[in-house]
């Protein structure tokens, strides 16, 4: 791959992608103790704007803080060095931020807890010549072997690259037999979220899905949430449990990289056609419309100009 012509915010300073490295036996490498946070660029009339910019950078200070990091940075910093990356990087669609121990280390803890702050900015053609791969119309869900991990061990609401591990391994089965995605179940065996979205059910007209106990603050999940309520759906954030899929009308995931995506099937158990269904589809065109910075509530409240 070659280097992109991209510049990284590091700890203050845009410095050349090809400069964001770190060692091989940095802490966070070793450890997975890197946390995160991406977020969508979109092209509005006034210019680039991200969807829920201040939560985003409020729920990685959030994440940090509970993996016990100590930040050079506030949120008023974080908001700057976005719009600083995004300026240097015109045609990004992605903010990705990241804080982690570059510290070389072979203890578990690393000596220093001041963690280094990354902004990267960039789109999916800095990283490959081809178009990114369109995501399927609806999505196959398979459930996943292994359970969520529980909030007692950690809690739902780090986004720590560790805690994708299990996602990525059971992802991988689901791929290669024919799916799109994994769901989890929690440790009580109820639907929680899949390896990078948040997961809604309708039934009886209700939208419903789990509780921040239980699965990730999804910025997107927030954002729909607040579009059902102002479309007159009823919303309720409660335990899923598995059968509710048998009585489901419509299913669908929602995050970042895919806005609202209709679910097909969670394992053999088909979702009724149309999919995406009438709920679905109403928010779908909800948020694009939002997206757009045409809606004139919705678009203020979600969509924050860089
Ligand atoms: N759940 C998990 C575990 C995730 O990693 C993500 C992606 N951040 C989501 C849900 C969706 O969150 P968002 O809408 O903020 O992208």
């Amino acid at each position: 791959m070659a280097i992109p012509v991209r510049k990284i915010w590091l700890n203050g300073d845009l410095v050349p992608w090809g400069d964001a490295t770190v060692h091989i036996l940095s802490q966070s490498i070793q450890r997975g103790s890197l946390v995160f946070d991406v977020m969508p660029v979109v092209d509005i009339e006034a210019g680039p704007a991200i969807l829920g910019m201040r939560e985003h950078c409020q729920r990685f200070l959030n994440s940090a803080a509970l993996n016990q990091m100590v930040l050079d940075v506030d949120l008023d910093d974080l908001l700057a060095g976005v719009a600083a990356s995004v300026a240097a990087n015109p045609g990004c669609d992605l903010v990705k931020l990241s804080a982690y121990y570059p510290e070389v280390t072979v203890d578990v803890l690393p000596a220093d807890a001041t963690a280094s702050v990354a902004i990267a900015a960039f789109s999916h053609s800095d990283l490959s010549p081809d178009p990114a791969p369109a995501r399927p119309a609806a999505a196959r869900l398979q459930v996943a072997e292994t359970r969520k991990m529980p909030a007692s061990v950690l809690s739902p609401q780090v986004k720590i690259a560790a805690g994708y591990t299990a996602a990525a391994i059971a992802k991988r089965k689901a791929c290669a037999e024919g799916f799109h995605d994994v769901l989890f179940l929690d440790e009580r065996g109820d639907l929680a979220e899949s390896s990078t979205h948040s997961f809604f059910v309708v039934s009886g007209g209700v939208l419903r899905t789990a509780p921040l106990d239980i699965v990730l603050s999804g910025i997107t999940r927030l954002a729909v949430i607040d579009l059902a309520q102002d479309e007159g759906i009823g919303v309720k954030v409660e335990p899923l449990p598995p059968e509710l899929i048998e009585r489901a009308d419509e299913a669908f995931l929602t995050g970042t990289t895919t806005n609202i995506w209709p679910v097909e099937c969670v394992d053999a158990a088909e979702l009724p056609r149309p999919v995406p269904g009438p709920v679905c589809e109403s928010l779908m065109a909800r948020f694009e419309c939002m997206l757009s910075g045409e809606d004139p509530v919705f678009s203020p409240r979600w969509l924050q100009k860089v």
